[in-house]
């Protein structure tokens, strides 16, 4: 297969937002392997510094920074340090997520804004970065945005996840339409279920029901990282190089199916 991530520029590297787990770190691997320079910007300084430590183990170009994607501040130095170690960003992929799963009368404020800042603010403020200084070098580069089934389709009790994530449809959207022009692609993942250790949690906690989820959804299982993985790949590389403003499911056809 030819190498992912072209678009016309073999500088740059790819930024993972959360990529220090789940399924940010196995979009990292994935990128890496391929040779591809990736910056994992993660809050968990542990689990950043581990998945690079890892990489650059095996000969990989890698660099960790540990900060919030819902601060400006870190914002702006994650990218610098793309800058100083690999010549900038081409691909930003807004990985960086959190759930919010909660009946909403009883959602205090802090935590629907706790999710209002790391699902929305987050994307807004790294996808400006990367627009930013894309526009300033004059190369093309693309934005992959990690929304969620949950952000086209709904479900109870996750008023705060549900209305983030469709924003992120909508950013998705809108940026495309903005940097479409300046060869900025923008595209957005919606994922089902997919196994991840959150999902793990959920489900050894009684929070998640697997059988019913499985039983609902046509392909009977839940997704994988790699699947996730395989079409960050796809979006990111020249192959898909007609699309943009698309935000496409990776769900097993859960958000096809109004049957069961
Ligand atoms: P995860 O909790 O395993 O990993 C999320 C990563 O993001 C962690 O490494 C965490 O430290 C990091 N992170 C969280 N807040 C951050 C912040 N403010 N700044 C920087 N890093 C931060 O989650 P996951 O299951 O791998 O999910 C990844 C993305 O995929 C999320 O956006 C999630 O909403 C989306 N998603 C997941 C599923 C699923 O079933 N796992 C389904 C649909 C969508």
């Amino acid at each position: 297969m030819e190498p992912a991530n072209k678009h016309g520029s073999e500088c740059g590297a790819v930024v993972i937002t959360g990529g220090g787990s789940g399924i940010g770190r196995t979009i990292v691997e994935r990128f890496a392997q391929a040779g591809e320079a990736v910056l994992i910007f993660d809050h968990n300084e542990a689990a950043a510094e581990q998945v690079t430590a890892d990489l650059k183990a095996a000969g990989h170009r890698a660099v960790a920074f540990v900060g919030s994607v819902s601060n400006e501040d870190d914002v702006s130095a994650a990218f610098d340090l793309a800058e100083a170690y690999f010549d900038g960003v081409k691909t930003l992929i807004n990985n960086a997520g959190i759930s919010g799963n909660c009946p909403t009368i009883e959602l205090s404020l802090g935590e629907w804004q706790r999710n209002i800042d790391v699902n929305l603010t987050g994307v807004f403020l790294c996808s400006r970065e990367a627009g930013r200084r894309l526009i300033k070098s004059g190369k093309p580069g693309g934005i992959i945005n990690m929304a969620s089934m949950y952000g086209v389709v709904a479900a109870p009790n996750r008023i705060s996840y549900c209305s983030t994530k469709s924003g992120v449809v909508m950013m998705t959207k809108t940026l495309a339409l903005e940097w479409a022009s300046v060869g900025i692609r923008v595209n957005g993942i919606a994922p089902g279920y997919v196994h991840t250790d959150l999902t793990h949690e959920l489900i050894k906690t009684g929070r998640l029901d697997a059988e019913a989820l499985n039983r609902r959804t046509p392909l009977g299982r839940f997704g994988t990282p790699e699947e996730v993985a395989d079409l960050a790949w796809f979006l990111a590389s020249d192959q898909s190089r007609y699309i943009t403003g698309q935000v496409v499911g990776v769900d097993g056809g859960w958000s096809a199916n109004g049957y069961l």
